[in-house]
């Protein structure tokens, strides 16, 4: 029998990465989005040769591959056309409706943001921080995106292929750390490392390289002795594999241990999935059972998580011929929550009834975050979503809900000067969360600050050198004070008037 409509064999294909839990109507939008941006990319060719669409894609795939709900898939998909073809936004907007339509325009906002090196950075952060805050999906398309320019990253020329496996290490590895997205914060490591120091990064992988060769034996053979033994034993859930630490990760290590790698210990290890938390501490029981740990060597990640939340067992044992092997022990969810972070929460849940719950619970407080923004409750919002993400900067609100952010420790005078240069020369008093404060006391993230100002104030006072922080305010006001230290001639000038 034939189905209601016949299917292009390149959709046919891509269909592939779409697990089962996509219902037929979200394959169908899909399978929409597919054939419109194949369409409107029809002739286009990217620099490695390959068609455009390919590029579009494999970004959805990669959406895909999160399991993340059909319209993230579709606006994935959807991506690039405004920018590079000749429908516009609103042409998306009338055939897919505005949530789509909306996560395509913010990609492509955040598309021109470019990092040229240090003045641009935190601009640059702002930028993805505010577009988070407002749809978390649209970090998540330009995450895929990014992916796929890095591994063909290749392609491009010298110059442009610093500037953008800079960004990465800068940028995106560091707000997939935040977001708790494991496995991309890895990848972009690895990508930016290859392209910023190839010697370190050909030496470090050729390590790694040696390290599977030498342990990939013993592993197997742990590995189905482990398997066999927590099965026999009843641990529910049991999933095991191998898994080699990512490039830059090792190099990072190796920086700190002196380059020493017999001190690291966790280049490859073993994974034990299991159903539950009871679970994780039978099979460590059933594991210490069979080899012998090395002292010293286990981690309770569980009873007391890492600050970024992690949670496993982690210990080190010695296996019959006396290779120390590790072992890292979580339940299924945790894993989900290590690797793909915030992702993870946007996901179908498994089973159960209603299934995008989880996903509408999201949705409403990301829609409610948005509409706090001009609050002070927005940062403590933010971080008990976990995106609590800038440790050494602070975000601050002015009274018309614009959101500043500055280093550590920052004053109301490095806000007035970030605001605008004549605010700092002229501001004479604050007023932080309402009340009346000094000049220089340090700010911290969510505070609502005002500036008052004295429009009369012709200069900023040179006392406040010595307690602000920011580079910019530093230079404004002694160039205010320069330019303007009235002299005899000007002083006297100003009698005369
Ligand atoms: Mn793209």
């Amino acid at each position: 029998m034939f189905g209601p409509t016949a299917m292009s064999v390149e959709f046919e294909k891509f269909r592939e990465v779409l697990d089962s839990r996509y219902s037929q109507d979200d394959i169908a939008l899909i399978e929409r989005a597919f054939e419109y941006a194949k369409e409107a990319h029809t002739g286009q060719v990217r620099v490695t040769g390959e068609p455009y669409f390919a590029h579009s894609s494999t970004v959805a795939a990669k959406l895909a591959d999160l399991k993340l709900p059909s319209e993230v898939i579709a606006a994935g998909i959807l991506h690039d056309v405004p920018e590079d073809t000749a429908r516009t936004i609103d042409d998306i907007s009338r055939e897919f409706g505005e949530d789509i339509a909306s996560m395509v325009g913010a990609v492509t906002k955040l598309g021109k943001v470019k990092y040229r090196g240090e003045d641009r950075y935190a601009e640059n952060l702002r930028k993805m921080f505010v577009a988070m805050a407002q749809d978390v999906r649209v970090i998540f398309i330009k995450f895929a995106d990014r992916m796929h320019n890095m591994e063909t990253l290749y392609a491009l020329e010298e110059k442009k292929r610093v500037r953008i496996a800079k960004e990465v290490l800068e940028i995106y590895a560091p707000i997939a750390n935040r977001l708790g997205m494991g496995e991309y914060r890895g990848l972009f490591e690895d990508y930016a490392f290859k392209y910023l120091q190839p010697k370190e990064y050909s030496w470090t992988q050729h390590l790694l390289e040696e390290r599977v060769k030498k342990f990939g034996p013993a592993m197997e053979r742990a590995l189905k002795n482990v398997d066999f033994e927590l099965r026999k034993s009843g641990v529910q859930g049991v999933e095991l594999h191998g898994r080699v630490k990512h490039c830059y990760s090792l190099h990072r290590k190796l920086l700190r241990y002196k380059s020493d790698i017999s001190k690291v210990y966790d280049i490859v290890a073993l994974r034990i999935l299991v159903k539950d938390i009871p679970a994780c501490y039978a099979a460590l029981g059933i594991l210490h059972g069979l080899y012998t740990p090395l002292p010293g060597r286990i981690k309770d990640y569980i009873a007391q998580p890492k600050p970024n939340g992690y949670q496993s067992l982690h210990t080190s044992v010695f296996d019959d011929q006396g290779s120390v092997l590790e072992f890292q022990i979580r339940t299924h969810q945790m894993h989900e929550e290590t690797e793909y972070g915030v992702a993870a929460h946007w996901r179908y849940k498994e089973s159960g009834t209603t299934p995008n719950e989880r996903q509408v619970r999201w949705m409403e407080e990301l829609a409610q975050i948005q509409k706090e923004l001009s609050t002070t409750d927005f940062m403590q919002h933010l971080n008990e979503l976990k995106l609590d993400m800038f440790s050494d900067r602070i975000f601050v609100f002015t009274p018309r809900g614009d959101v500043i952010d500055l280093p550590e420790h920052s004053t109301p005078i490095d806000l007035a000067y970030a605001i605008h240069s004549e605010i700092g020369n002229k501001a004479v008093q604050t007023r932080i969360n309402g009340e009346i404060a000094s000049l220089d006391t340090p700010l911290k993230s969510g505070d609502l600050c005002e500036i008052i100002v004295d429009r009369n104030r012709q200069l900023p006072n040179e006392d406040w050198l010595n307690f602000v922080k920011t580079r910019h305010a530093r230079e404004k006001i002694k160039d205010a004070l320069r330019g303007n230290k009235p002299g005899l001639w000007s002083s006297l000038m100003k009698h005369v008037r």
